[in-house]
């Protein structure tokens, strides 16, 4: 074993002691007629223990498989995957954001599943066209506006608030927020790189403050009167109202005339060096029946990726909208050039 070699173990060996993995079983038997099993499938998971635990007890209930499972910052199971190597027990890897599981693909992480209940449970805009990744619950970027200070009808497009109408009145979240990149990468997706570049200086002299670390923050600053718009991603919206209903703030649909509403994904894919490939691809058609899809949408109020599932009804509030359909890994193969125009525009 060469040095690089034994460095390298001697890292994956240290934070695999220093993590745990939490493992959800079937607690049931085959004299109550429920399926048993002693097959595992071992998830990593940037999504919070809350969101996915009561997923994982759903499909053991369902199919007897366990599901193991480890949760940790997106970024770093990306590294410790890598670090791993075909020595790695994740079955699955699941994330949020395209620009992140497009960036997993990239590193070879994923291998590629394209079954027909797949294809036929969600749309092609939120799958990689190679079979990488697949997304698993659709959460919708737009604008959010006081109720106080703004009229609906003023309101349109991502590309308005970069007009001398919204000057100093427009709060923003920070461009290094995978979320701002995966937006300003439609953007370039539809409008091509020079419109975009003005939109963001358009933006960039509309601020009010700095950009915000937090779709949360946006919104306080506006509760606060800092600002009167600012784009967020909507289930930060139902947090907050979950909170405080009366709120004076509402979610407009942006671009309803145009390309619709920017959207994006959690999702996931099946590991390269998976060692149980059959189940993972059981648990990611599970997690994309409509059964699932039930429990997603409801838990962290974002919406169904698999189109014939109706949104929670908190969800449903807020209204219909056109989504735009570009494909998401564009969210990924643009986000380098989304980066530098943001940084050459001064959004910081
Ligand atoms: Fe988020």
């Amino acid at each position: 074993m060469d040095i690089k070699k034994i460095i390298l173990s001697t890292i994956v060996s240290s934070i695999l002691t220093v993590s745990s993995i939490t493992a959800v079983q079937a607690t049931y038997n085959s004299s109550e007629g429920q399926v048993v099993s002693d097959e595992t499938v071992t998830v990593y998971s940037s999504r919070k223990e809350h969101l996915i635990k009561p997923l994982f007890e759903a499909f053991t209930k369902d199919t007897g498989i366990k599901v193991e499972y480890l949760t940790g910052k997106g970024g770093a199971l990306i590294e410790r995957l890598k670090l791993e190597g075909d020595n790695t027990q994740a079955d699955m890897f699941m994330t949020v954001d395209a620009g992140n599981l497009w960036y997993a693909g990239s590193q070879d992480l994923f291998q590629s599943v394209q079954t027909e209940t797949i294809k036929s449970n969600i749309p092609a805009h939120l799958r990689d066209p190679k079979g990488l990744w697949t997304g698993l619950s659709v959460r919708a970027r737009t604008i959010v506006y006081s109720t106080d200070r703004v009229k609906e009808q003023d309101l349109s497009t991502y590309a308005n608030l970069a007009t001398d109408q919204w000057k100093d009145r427009l709060c923003l979240r920070t461009s290094k927020k995978v979320y701002s990149k995966s937006l300003v990468a439609s953007m370039i997706y539809n409008q091509g790189e020079d419109k975009t570049g003005d939109i963001i200086s358009g933006w960039v002299n509309n601020l009010s403050a700095t950009p915000n670390a937090k779709d949360s923050h946006v919104m306080n600053s506006i509760l606060a009167g800092q600002c009167d718009v600012g784009i967020v991603n909507t289930y930060y919206f139902g947090r907050l109202i979950a909170k405080n209903p009366h709120s004076p703030l509402k979610l407009f649909w942006a671009n309803q005339d145009t390309t619709g509403v920017h959207v994006n994904v959690s999702g996931a894919g099946v590991t390269k060096h998976a060692s149980n490939k059959e189940g993972a691809v059981q648990l990611l058609e599970w997690l994309s029946s409509a059964k699932a899809q039930v429990i997603y949408g409801s838990l962290n109020k974002e919406y169904p990726a698999n189109q014939k599932v109706a949104s929670d009804d908190v969800v449903s509030a807020w209204g219909s909208f056109k989504q735009d359909e570009m494909n998401l890994s564009q969210a990924g193969l643009l986000q380098a050039r989304a980066v530098r125009l943001m940084q050459i525009k001064g959004y910081r």
